[in-house]
């Protein structure tokens, strides 16, 4: 039998050396993964590794990838904010089972930077009734990415910062050492969960300074090193 329509495109992250594009699947996000932001948020940060519990895990929708350029306000929203993170991009399916660490990493092909876009206001709305975070977390053109690098491009990520200017501004900056749980901690326990497979993403959480977003403003997120060499990047506008 034939589609009845055609099939919606996949999201395709192209590479930032122009030799091919990652195309998407699944788009998993850790919430909490710096103990500066859960403190932002009012929530507790943990004081050790072996405090700090379960990750928080949510998805976006894959065809809500966009890569960089114009992002439309959101409707429904008064309070869109940044949250500027590292995406980890798999090149490989998993086996089945729990991954350990090695395996998890194996299955990594690279990495980008990118914005999780959050309808403050309903995923507050929601979190006060103890409510699912979808319509905060879940839009149209809600995560925002940059060109994407292999891994072995890329300098040791726990030697990395990551930044992010509104209008020339800077309103967040983290070092990627002090993630609470790195990217084979995270792909282990997303392991327990579900089945992983080339083409997933996984926005890894945001430091602190998370904040309002306005039609007209201009981000630029960056995963740069100590000398300040940009080794990942995105940019765009937010229009109306
Ligand atoms: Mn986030």
């Amino acid at each position: 039998m034939s589609d009845l329509f055609p099939a919606a495109p996949v999201a395709r992250i192209p590479l930032a050396d122009g030799s091919g594009q990652f195309p998407v699947r699944r788009v998993y996000c850790v919430g909490r993964n710096f103990a500066d932001h859960a403190r932002e948020m009012g929530a507790a940060a943990p004081a050790s590794a072996t405090e700090r519990g379960q990750p928080v895990f949510f998805m976006k929708p894959a065809d809500a990838i966009t890569i960089g350029g114009s992002v439309p306000y959101p409707p429904a929203t008064h309070e869109l904010h940044h949250e500027v993170e590292l995406v980890v991009a798999l090149g490989k399916d998993a086996p089945t089972g729990v991954l350990a660490r090695e395996a998890a990493s194996a299955l990594v092909f690279g990495f980008a930077v990118g914005l999780d876009l959050t309808r403050r206001d309903l995923q507050a709305a929601a979190k006060a009734q103890g409510l699912p975070w979808d319509t905060g977390k879940s839009f149209d053109h809600c995560a925002p990415v940059g060109a994407m690098r292999r891994k072995q491009e890329l300098p040791a990520l726990d030697t990395l910062q990551i930044s992010l200017h509104i209008n020339g501004q800077i309103r967040q900056h983290g070092h990627l050492a002090d993630l609470i749980w790195d990217v084979a901690d995270i792909l282990v326990e997303l392991s327990r969960l579900y089945a992983l497979k080339a083409g997933d993403l996984i926005f890894m959480g945001t430091p602190a300074g998370v904040a309002a977003l306005q039609p007209g403003d201009h981000w630029q997120a960056a995963i740069s090193d100590s000398n300040g060499q940009v080794w990942l990047q995105s940019h765009g506008r937010i229009c109306r």
